[in-house]
Order: structure tokens, then C-alpha cells, then sequence
């Protein structure tokens, strides 16, 4: 791959805004920013100093009409996010002026980047790893406080540097391993069997740990999937709005009308829940049964990859027999029983609807006027940090392809480790170790293959 073309796409989200920004990456940038930028001063970008900026106007060198009226940023190799020459347009913000100054900027011989190449370059050269080039996509995604904060360890390199302490330690019981293969008469090994055994037992479980922090990681990264579920009318939308603390779903008083599943991040003391309003659990009119039928479906689906499931029930009618079986598809999944309209009277009994479900908190709530709410939130809180979820560890993977090259990893090392306790040849010993090390390695972006690398670098937005 020719990383020694220049780039350049749009780097703001697409819309209307207070500036837009063109990004352009490579060798030619300072020679596109020479024939395109008309200086509010005699100088040309060519001579400016790096990491400085500068206002003045974009102009179309064939027609000598003003495109934009901008401000130049210019950060020279190897002093730059790629490591390239870079300038930055900023220009007003609709998009209209920003593709007209890309447009420009591709006809002065640059081409449009693809998603994530900016960063993918910053790799290429050297500049971050992998784990880091994957940190800024994840710094970009996180939902809330704690989800920035793991992003940002990775980006700082606190992953790399605890894969690496990994790397080396497997590497000096491959040459321990090595040396006893090639001279196995001479006691040239200095650890005995024993104790290769005990080190690589450590990293084994290092491996694992690590490769279990995923779960963590992963609800930082995503929020923790907490489905409102319950039957039609029991007032799930209405909760799901109470809990954003504004409009969002649409409510009415017929049943069945949430056909569509909507999602929102709230944020619970600092732990972010990926609120779902799923449809109704239960058809309403004949017309509706289609679309309903599709959304228990979808309700269903969530249920299974829920975190937390807020079940909802009518407290002031009698339990029907949509909420019974709801109950009991419940049973054994992490939940809290919601007993929703109090402000209307109670009329099923907490130990009716327990009876159902043991065990689960049970609260007795009001969407319309808010009462029970704050608990409710602390009930979600509690529900999840008392499950185990570590929030102090700072050292956690958010990434699915690292959970799969540590498990690789740790598997590679367990049998390595077997093999050594079993008295088996010290070159079987090697193999699973440089299989541990090739696995490591496609974390730090040594092993990666193009295809990986590609799959990585393609969920980035394009402009990143
Ligand atoms: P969904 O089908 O489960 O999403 O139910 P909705 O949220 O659309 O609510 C159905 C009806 O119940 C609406 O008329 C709501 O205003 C009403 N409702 C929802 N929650 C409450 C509540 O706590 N108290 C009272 N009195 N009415 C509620």
C-alpha cells in the first residue's frame, strides 16, 4: 500500500455548523495550500511556521473567485496526527462551502481518504499502535465519563505498554525454552521445569483476567442494555420519556402504538444505560398485529441481550396473562419489577407479582408523576455495580478483537504450560509460545494482517 499519496476529506460531521473543517494529509499539502490559500498576509503556507494559523481566503486558482474565508492550520511532518505534513481548512460550516473547498483540494492532486486512514497512517509511520489507533475510535463512540476515561488509558498506551510487559515475558520462556531445544544435554536452561511452568501460569491468568475485562468494557463503551419490556399500555414509553426527563417516545393512550424500538443513553452516577422502549409485549388491534407481532419479536431479542431488564407492569389493573408469562420469561435474568400508575391505586399485590418473579427488587413507581423515579435509578445503579462490575480497574479492553487475540493468546500459553508440566520436547513448548506471542501481537498491530487492519480502520469515520 502507497501511504505516500496526500488525503483529504471532511473531518466535521456533515450539516450545518459554527465551522467545518478540510483536512488534507501528505506530502503535496503545503503545495495544494500554496496555489489554494490567498494569505490576508504576503507570506504563502509553503513558508509558514509548523503548527501555526492563519487567516485568509480559499480561492479557486482558474477562476480566481473566493471560495471561503478561512483559517489555515499547518503542522509539518513528523509533527502532525499522521506524522505527514497536514493542513486544516477550517471554513464555515455548512456544507455546501466545505465540498467546494474539497472539491478544489482533489483537483490540486489529492485524493479522498477512506474512513479511518488518517489515523491509519499515524499507525503506519510508527507514530501510535494499534490499541492507540483503535483508542481514538473508541474516544469518539464512548457514551459517558467512564467510557472516555478507558478510551483514553488506551490511548495513552497503558494497553500497549501492559501487552508488551506480556510479550517480554513470554519471549524469555521462549528463549529459556529454545535453548533447552537446541542444546538439551547441556543444563544450559536455568529455569527448571517447575518453575517455566509457575511464569506461565502467571501470564496465563494475566491473559485471562484481561481478556475478561471485556464484559466491563464493553458496557462503558456501549451503555448497559437495559430494555424497558412489558406489555402494551403498561406505560413503557412513558417511563422510557420520565427516565430521558423529556419527550422522546411518542405516547398515546391506545394500545400497541411503540411499534419501532427506541434507544437512549442515560447516565446513572456516572454508569451509562442504553434505555430501550421496545414495542408492546402484547398485539392491540387487528391491523396492529403485523407490526406488533415484529416487536415482540424485537422485544424478545432484546430480553436476550439485555444487561438489566426493566419489566413493567400495570399496578393498578389485575396481572394479566401477558404480564404472567413476561414474568416468567424474566425468571433468571437480572431485572427489576416495576410496578408502574400507582398514583391510580394499587391493585396487584407486590407478593402476587413476586410470587412470579422471586427474589427481584420489586418497586412501586409512577411514570405520570414521577413518583418512585430517583429510587428507581438507584435500584438500576445498585443492581449493577452489587453484580460485579468492577469500576476501580483502570486496565480494561472495550475491543472485541483484543478479547479473541488474549483468549488466543491464553490458550496458546495453558498449552505451552501443559506440555512443559507433561515433560513433553521443549520444541512443542516454543510453538505455543510463539503462537501466545504471534496473538499478542495482533493487538499492537505487529501480526495484524491487511484484512483485519482493513475490517479496523473501516469503522472510523471518514475525516478521522
Ligand atoms: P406503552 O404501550 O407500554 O409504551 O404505554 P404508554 O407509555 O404509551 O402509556 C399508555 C397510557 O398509560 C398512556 O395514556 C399514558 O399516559 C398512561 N400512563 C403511563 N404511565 C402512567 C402512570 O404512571 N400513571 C397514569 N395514571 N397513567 C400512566
Amino acid at each position: 500500500m502507497n501511504y505516500h499519496d496526500t488525503i483529504a476529506a471532511i473531518s466535521t460531521p456533515i450539516g450545518e455548523g459554527g465551522i467545518g473543517i478540510v483536512r488534507v494529509s501528505g506530502p503535496l499539502s503545503l503545495g495544494i495550500a500554496d496555489r489554494l490559500f490567498q494569505s490576508s498576509r504576503p507570506s504563502k503556507p509553503s513558508s509558514f511556521p509548523s503548527h501555526t494559523l492563519h487567516h485568509g481566503f480559499i480561492v479557486d486558482p482558474e477562476r480566481g473567485e473566493k471560495a471561503d474565508e478561512v483559517l489555515l492550520s499547518v503542522m509539518r511532518s513528523p509533527h502532525s496526527y499522521t506524522a505527514e505534513d497536514i493542513i486544516e481548512i477550517n471554513g464555515h460550516g455548512g456544507l455546501a462551502p466545505l465540498l467546494h473547498i474539497l472539491e478544489l483540494v482533489l483537483k490540486e492532486g489529492a485524493r479522498l481518504a477512506e474512513p479511518g486512514e488518517f489515523t491509519k497512517r499515524a499507525f503506519l509511520h510508527g507514530r501510535i499502535d494499534l490499541t492507540q489507533a483503535e483508542a481514538v475510535a473508541e474516544i469518539i463512540r464512548a457514551k459517558g465519563e467512564r467510557g472516555l476515561k478507558l478510551a483514553m488509558h488506551h490511548l495513552d498506551g497503558s494497553l500497549s505498554r501492559k501487552i508488551r510487559d506480556l510479550q517480554e515475558r513470554l519471549l524469555s520462556m521462549l528463549a529459556e525454552a529454545e535453548a533447552a531445544t537446541d542444546f538439551p544435554e547441556e543444563d544450559l536452561a536455568i529455569l527448571s521445569r517447575a518453575e517455566m511452568e509457575r511464569k506461565m501460569g502467571e501470564i496465563e491468568l494475566e491473559l485471562k483476567r484481561l481478556a475478561a475485562s471485556f464484559q466491563e468494557g464493553r458496557i462503558f463503551q456501549e451503555g448497559i442494555i437495559a430494555p424497558i419490556a412489558g406489555r402494551a399500555n403498561v406505560g413503557k414509553s412513558s417511563l422510557f420519556n420520565a427516565l430521558l426527563e423529556r419527550e422522546r417516545a411518542i405516547v398515546t393512550p391506545y394500545p400497541g402504538t411503540t411499534r419501532d424500538s427506541l434507544e437512549e443513553i442515560i447516565s446513572v452516577q456516572g454508569l451509562p444505560f442504553l434505555l430501550i422502549d421496545t414495542a408492546g409485549m402484547r398485539g392491540g388491534g387487528p391491523h396492529l398485529e403485523m407490526a406488533e407481532k415484529e416487536g415482540m419479536e424485537r422485544g424478545r431479542a432484546w430480553m436476550e441481550k439485555a444487561d438489566l431488564l426493566l419489566l413493567v407492569i400495570d399496578g393498578s389493573a389485575a396481572l394479566a396473562e401477558g404480564d404472567r408469562n413476561l414474568l416468567w420469561q424474566a425468571r433468571g435474568r437480572r431485572s427489576l419489577l416495576l410496578m408502574n400508575k400507582m398514583d391510580l391505586g394499587a391493585k396487584v399485590s407486590r407478593e402476587e407479582a413476586l410470587r412470579l418473579l422471586p427474589g427481584v427488587p420489586c418497586m412501586e413507581i409512577s411514570a405520570k408523576t414521577g413518583q418512585g423515579l430517583q429510587e428507581l435509578k438507584g435500584a438500576m445503579f445498585e443492581a449493577m455495580e452489587g453484580g460485579g462490575l468492577d469500576m476501580t480497574q483502570d486496565l480494561v479492553i472495550t475491543n472485541l478483537h483484543h478479547r479473541s487475540a488474549l483468549r488466543e493468546a491464553g490458550h496458546a500459553v495453558a498449552r505451552g504450560k501443559e506440555s512443559v508440566a507433561s515433560g513433553l520436547s521443549f520444541e512443542f513448548v516454543s510453538l505455543d509460545l510463539r503462537e501466545s506471542l504471534d496473538a499478542l501481537g495482533k493487538i499492537t498491530g505487529e501480526t495484524t494482517s491487511e484484512d483485519l487492519l482493513k475490517e479496523i480502520f473501516s469503522r472510523f469515520c471518514i475525516g478521522k
